[in-house]
């Protein structure tokens, strides 16, 4: 098995942590009796892994479980619930051997979590992104798409408060110079947020370096996001930011989008692209990175009331949409932030959490975001943001509620939850049950005789018909047994062979993955039978 962990720079696999500002505390499952992947620093200098600014994380403590309007199941017992893979190396194994995600400039030794999507990684994140936006834009009358840019003005992120408290504390050690979060060192597990911000935190812990037990300096606020210039004067006047969230552009175009398309609230704005987070410490594969997509939506409402009301009604929504796309439900749960661990803009938030190989983690995260962002940019900005309700004669600001979830981390998930080892007459098979919408590949013509020309004419016959509409694939370089597996393992729902009979009755087999049933149909129809399968497994109203 390749270790991508040692051919990646940093590999990005120690991390457990978790962000302070929008991410729950988390860690290690205490049940989880598997190893550690990097048990001590020492282990992690020995396998050439560590990088001054990556710790092991130790288990920390949680957010209570809320109570929410019965969605699924009750809450299962945090413990109790297995991850559908064990071992995470596992899926980065099959993701490095069959071409989902490769480590970025693997021929330079790899950059620290930074991942590059391959021939089927690419196919799978565009299918969950189209997923996604049929779910909150093409099949909703109230949410409309965006594409903003990735640098905006300045000014956009000091309003928003990403300047002032977009960061993560930080500690140095004065022997060698390392860098940590200070709530990833080990000590502080049982910390607050409150605990967390207090200046005299690493004296009063008597907390060291990890690795030497050297001093550490008392924290300091790391600010998170990526800064470049713009234009040729490298100078402060030219500073610009990577975008560190996606939502931004939603508030700044909130009046153009309004007044082009005449919408009354309740309505929203949806965006996918880019964003960019200096993390102090990312990892585990792609769940985080420093460059990674968000799908995210911004619903303006009525402002108090309102909110709460669009709130409670999209939090079922979102927990929905993972579980149409056959996320195992006992493997999805709600985990409501404290207080003291709300991001700045935010009144409430609620995540939906998905139990990783490494724990239970933020999938996405549910924001009461108030008037916040829209206040402050019509103050900062002097532009009138503020909405005419005719029915009542009022004007107000907008609240917010905000749906942000993640295109890796959600195309990950997908991956690891359809993930399953079986026996097969005595031989193991491995198969990514996952959703046909988001498969890949959704049909591999295979011939039973590659030497026969009429067969191999016929299947790329079939195959150009298929590739008008959908993903569609030709293989001839193994048996058909191991043919079929090869599909299985990367999720392709259906395999469509040409034998010799084909060549009389102009029929060919279509082999269902998950069943591994077959049926004959006339060669002819091949692409009408897939289209109506995948429509028929389509979830709607979500
Ligand atoms: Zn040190």
């Amino acid at each position: 098995m390749i270790d991508l962990a040692t051919t990646a720079a940093g590999g990005g696999k120690l991390d457990d942590g978790e962000h302070a500002r929008r991410l729950p505390r988390g860690g290690p499952d205490p049940a989880d009796p598997r190893p550690r992947l990097v048990a001590t620093p020492a282990a992690a200098r020995a396998s050439g892994t560590i990088r001054g600014t990556v710790l092991p994380s130790a288990p920390a403590t949680r957010g209570p479980l809320v109570e929410l309007p019965p969605v699924t199941e009750p809450q299962p017992d945090p413990n109790a619930v297995a991850p559908a893979v064990a071992n995470l190396d596992v899926i980065v194994s099959l993701a490095k051997r069959r071409g989902f995600v490769f480590p970025s400039s693997e021929i330079y030794g790899g950059i620290n979590a930074v991942w590059d999507y391959g021939p089927l990684g690419v196919e799978l994140k565009n299918n969950v992104k189209r997923a996604w936006w049929r779910a909150m834009v093409q099949e909703r009358d109230d949410v409309v798409g965006l594409d903003a840019g990735i640098l905006m003005h300045p000014q956009v992120w000091v309003t928003s408060g990403h300047v002032g408290s977009f960061s993560d504390p930080l500690v140095e050690c004065a022997t060698c110079r390392r860098r940590y979060r200070l709530d990833e060192l080990p000590g502080t597990e049982e910390l607050t947020q409150t605990d967390i911000k207090d200046p005299g935190i690493v004296e009063r812990l008597k907390l060291a370096c990890p690795v030497d037990g050297g001093k550490l300096s008392a924290p300091r606020r790391f600010n998170l996001m990526f800064k470049t210039y713009m234009g040729p004067v490298e100078d402060e006047t030219a500073i610009v930011y990577l975008r560190p969230e996606t939502a931004q552009g939603s508030y700044v175009n909130f009046k153009n989008v309004r007044e082009s398309t005449r919408k009354k609230l309740p309505f929203g704005i949806a965006q996918i692209g880019k964003s960019f987070r200096n993390e102090i410490s990312p990892g585990n594969f792609v769940f985080r990175m420093r460059e990674f997509e968000q799908m995210e939506m911004q619903y303006f409402v009525r402002p108090g009331e309102g909110a709460t009301t669009a709130f409670e009604e999209w939090l079922p929504k979102r927990m929905a949409w993972y579980q149409a796309y056959g996320v195992i439900p006992s493997r999805l749960r709600f985990r409501e932030h404290a207080p003291d661990e709300l991001a700045h803009y935010a009144k409430k938030a609620i995540d939906v959490e998905y139990r990783f190989p490494f724990g239970w983690k933020e999938l996405e995260g549910i924001h009461n975001r108030g008037d916040w962002d829209l206040g402050n940019h019509a103050r900062v900005s002097g532009e009138n943001l503020e909405y005419f309700d005719p029915a009542t004669e009022e004007h107000f600001i907008p609240w917010v509620v905000e749906t942000a979830a993640g295109a890796d981390r959600a195309a990950f998930t997908f991956l690891i939850d359809a993930y399953r080892e079986e026996e097969v007459r005595g031989e193991k098979r491995v198969v990514l049950g996952i959703h046909p919408d988001l498969a890949p590949y959704k049909v591999a013509v295979l011939p039973l005789l590659k030497k026969r020309p009429e067969i191999v004419e016929l299947c790329h016959r079939i195959k150009d018909d298929l590739k008008r509409q959908t993903m569609a694939v030709y293989d001839d370089t193994a048996a058909i047994g191991k043919l079929y597996r090869r599909q299985d393992e990367i999720g392709t729902p259906w395999c469509v062979t040409v034998d010799v009979d084909s060549l009389e009755d102009g029929k060919v087999t279509v082999r269902d993955r998950d069943a591994m049933t077959q049926e004959r149909i006339s060669a002819d129809q091949v692409t009408r039978y897939v289209t109506d399968k995948l429509d028929a497994a389509r979830p709607r109203g979500l």
